[in-house]
């Protein structure tokens, strides 16, 4: 008898376990971020998450690999561009869910402009960054402009990613093109590159860089150097005297995911106030789509900053996406100095 009821216990606590289950998660925003979310969901839950954290682009290619058969279930965070060319690509899933009406318009906005294939979970604008005491020794002043970066005085001395691996650099590459026109901005572009002293694999490197005095001026998501302002880093924040872009990070069910239940119900939680709460607690500034998330003050503020209207279905698009990339890395990247 009491065999018997153990047995069934042990059956019933198998079976619990199992219905909780696993989730695997690709994780496209910061590292610290990245595991706060993994730690409040796997509390919340019991589902036992597996996640990477990699750049927007090639979480894009990862996934594009994987497609006969995915590894991943939950796409999470990123630059929007590589979420739209996947919706497009057909490696995302439709999902709509009960959260929805809790989303600013620019959220739902690329929901409905993916075919209801991806959702934006935060948003946060482009800008870059200088260390003031490398500023001061190589005498730069104090640069407000995108034609600033330009200066002779900064050669070697600017960094930023690679728009093949990061969404912050594809973000820089569309917002030049936008902002200026397209001959216009690959010129500006190669005069860049004149001063570039590395192109970082992340789009935060430059920041944590800048940050460690590795190189006088970054050019990141501005969200990304306020962390390092708040961890008291001897660093700047500019928002472009020209205009910049800005990115909507975004959030995607993988087609053929293997946990396709734990996939939407980590796509609920993570459209929450309570759940977007946690990127401020993991020193991430963006600014929350979920409308009850505060906004945290450190976040640097959309409306002080001069955006342009950013086409986010154009640069989202495979085609063009594809073009832009092959294009930068023909006349940009293998130009000589
Ligand atoms: N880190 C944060 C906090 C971001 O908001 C984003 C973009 O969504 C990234 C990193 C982008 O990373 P990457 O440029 O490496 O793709």
């Amino acid at each position: 008898m009491l065999a018997g009821t153990m047995a069934a216990l042990s059956f019933m606590s198998a079976g619990a376990a199992q219905a909780q289950g696993a989730l695997v998660m690709y994780c496209g925003v910061q590292e610290e971020w990245c595991r706060a979310m993994t730690t409040a969901f796997e509390r919340e839950t019991g589902i036992k998450v597996s996640m990477t954290r990699k750049s927007a682009g090639e979480v894009f290619a990862q996934i594009k690999a994987e497609a006969a058969n995915p590894r991943a279930d939950i796409w999470w965070g990123g630059t929007g561009d590589p979420h739209m060319q996947a919706a497009e690509e057909g490696l995302t899933l439709e999902y709509k869910s009960p959260k929805m009406g809790e989303l600013q318009d620019w959220a739902v906005r690329q929901w409905e402009q993916s075919k209801n294939r991806t959702v934006g979970i935060y948003s946060g604008a482009l800008g870059f960054g200088y260390n003031t005491e490398l500023a001061k020794s190589n005498n730069i002043g104090e640069p407000k402009c995108w034609a600033d970066l330009l200066k002779a005085e900064l050669k070697d001395e600017v960094q930023v990613a690679d728009p093949n691996s990061s969404g912050t650099a594809y973000t820089l590459l569309a917002t030049i093109v936008q902002l200026m026109g397209e001959d216009k901005g690959f010129e500006y572009l190669k005069a860049l590159h004149k001063n570039i002293n590395q192109y970082t694999k992340s789009g935060a490197a430059p920041a944590k860089a800048m940050a460690l005095g590795e190189t006088t001026a970054g050019i990141a998501f501005m969200h990304d150097i306020v962390t390092m302002v708040v961890d008291k880093a001897p660093v700047k924040v500019v928002a472009p005297c020209e205009g910049t872009g800005y990115e909507i990070g975004s959030m995607s069910i993988i087609k053929g995911a293997k946990n396709l239940e734990n996939a939407q119900k980590f796509y609920d939680w993570a459209l929450t106030a309570d759940a977007q709460k946690i990127g401020a607690e993991a020193k991430s500034y963006q600014v929350p789509s979920n409308k009850s998330t505060p906004v945290p003050p450190q976040a640097p503020k959309l409306s002080d900053i001069k955006l342009i209207t950013f086409d986010f279905a154009k640069y989202g698009s495979s085609e063009e996406r594809k073009r832009l990339l092959s294009k930068w890395d023909n006349e940009v990247k293998n130009l000589p100095k």
